[in-house]
């Protein structure tokens, strides 16, 4: 019978895009003595597994519009060899945005272009008739096309990423709780299992909504993150509409977004309720509210019944950017967490910088202070 491993020089806590992502750069760098622990008994059974897989390049965060479009060319060409299948659907991506912002918007366009994102300005008749004239045209000032972001396929990503750093020698192990950390001489040594101690020079925190319970058990920096509970629906689209080629349709000032689906329409209300690390429930008063605001700029789309529905945790650093580094009051222990809600598309570049710093201590690809757990002190 062959033995049980328990010693590697990487352990990453966490089988989600987060965890996953960084096993295959560790991988493509030759670093294949990994272990990827997951306490579900398959890879992103949380966050990862629920989100609504879209890239959407502009981002009210200048920094977390930087790791996206770097995620984007990945997604757009991933390396030769990586994927079986595309990891995006260029559907493209129309955003709304009031008076108030609009102005703002046009100033900023030419600089989001010059930074290499391809968008396009559109009038309100001009947005609504890439939705076959479905939106009310008074209900937004201007809209911005992203043409070439859209739908992310997360199982090929994820699948993906798993592949590749397997085939580098990484070792995945589903059904394994973390339930501990090990601190030797004022450094992390390893993580306690239900089934043992397993050591390693470095541990990666990547649990998604539980990296706070980690970091607390570790004694490590105390960084306070708050995991959001976001709902999404299906529904069928209205009768007559063929949303094939409709593009993904993103407000934030009327709170929600949708997508065509080939089950019909994904909808999202944008809820961001606070709640404690949890397998969560969607909201159906929530969804109500979401599909009243929908009826103002779209009363066609509101549906009369609602199909499958679901939740699942956005974590948020107290500035809503990741954290991703070395621990500064406990070597050995790196952080790879908060990616809030857009921890998809930004996992090619978050990923990759993580592989870097834990390397080299340093990276070329992104400027890693804005980034690092240090800057809460
Ligand atoms: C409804 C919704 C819509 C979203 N839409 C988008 C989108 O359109 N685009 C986008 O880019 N992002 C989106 N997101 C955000 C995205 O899903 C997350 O940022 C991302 O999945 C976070 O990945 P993660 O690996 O950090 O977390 P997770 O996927 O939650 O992975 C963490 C893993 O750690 C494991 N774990 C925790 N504790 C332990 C332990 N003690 N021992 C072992 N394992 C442990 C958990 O079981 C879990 O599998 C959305 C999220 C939601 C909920």
């Amino acid at each position: 019978m062959a033995q049980t491993r328990d010693d590697f020089e990487v352990i990453i806590i966490g089988g989600g895009i987060a965890g996953a992502s960084l096993a295959y750069f560790l991988g493509e760098r030759g670093h294949g003595d990994v272990l990827l622990v997951e306490k579900e008994a398959q890879a992103a059974y949380h966050s990862s597994g629920r989100s609504a897989s879209s890239l959407v390049e502009i981002d009210p965060v200048y920094t977390l519009q930087q790791l996206k479009m770097i995620g984007g060319r990945f997604l757009r060409n991933p390396p030769v060899g990586f994927a079986e299948n595309p990891l995006l659907d260029p559907i493209g991506v129309v955003l709304l945005f009031p008076e108030s912002h609009w102005s703002a918007i046009e100033q900023a366009a030419p600089v989001f272009a010059e930074d290499g994102m391809s968008l396009d300005l559109l009038t309100p008749a001009e947005a609504s008739a890439r939705l076959e004239g479905m939106l009310v045209e008074d209900q937004f000032a201007g809209a911005v096309a992203l043409p070439e972001d859209g739908y992310v396929d997360v199982h090929e990503l994820l699948s993906s990423y798993i592949r590749s750093a397997r085939r580098a020698g990484a070792e995945v192990r589903f059904n394994t709780e973390v339930t501990g950390i090990c601190v030797e001489g004022g450094r992390c040594s390893g993580v306690v299992t239900p089934t043992g101690t397993i050591r390693a020079r470095t541990v990666v925190n990547a649990a998604g909504a539980w990296v706070g319970e980690i970091a607390a058990s570790a004694g490590a920096t105390a960084v306070e993150f708050t995991p959001r509970r976001r709902s999404i629906v299906m529904f069928a689209a209205p009768e007559g509409a063929d949303t094939r080629s409709w593009p993904m349709l993103w407000s934030d000032s009327h709170n929600f977004y949708f997508r065509p689906d080939p089950a019909g329409i994904l909808f999202c209300p944008m809820d961001e309720e606070p709640m404690a690390p949890c397998d969560p429930m969607a909201d159906d008063l929530v969804i109500a509210e979401g599909l009243e605001r929908l009826r103002a700029v779209a009363p066609r789309l509101v549906p009369r019944t609602l199909g499958r529905r679901w939740a699942g945790l956005r974590t948020f650093s107290p500035d809503g950017v990741p954290v991703v580094g070395e621990d500064t009051r406990l070597p050995g222990f790196f952080w790879l967490a908060g990616q809030g809600g857009c921890g998809i598309e930004t996992s090619p570049a978050v990923g990759r910088i993580a592989a870097d710093l834990l390397l080299n201590g340093a990276t070329e690809s992104f400027d890693a202070g804005l980034l690092a757990p240090g800057r809460f002190g």
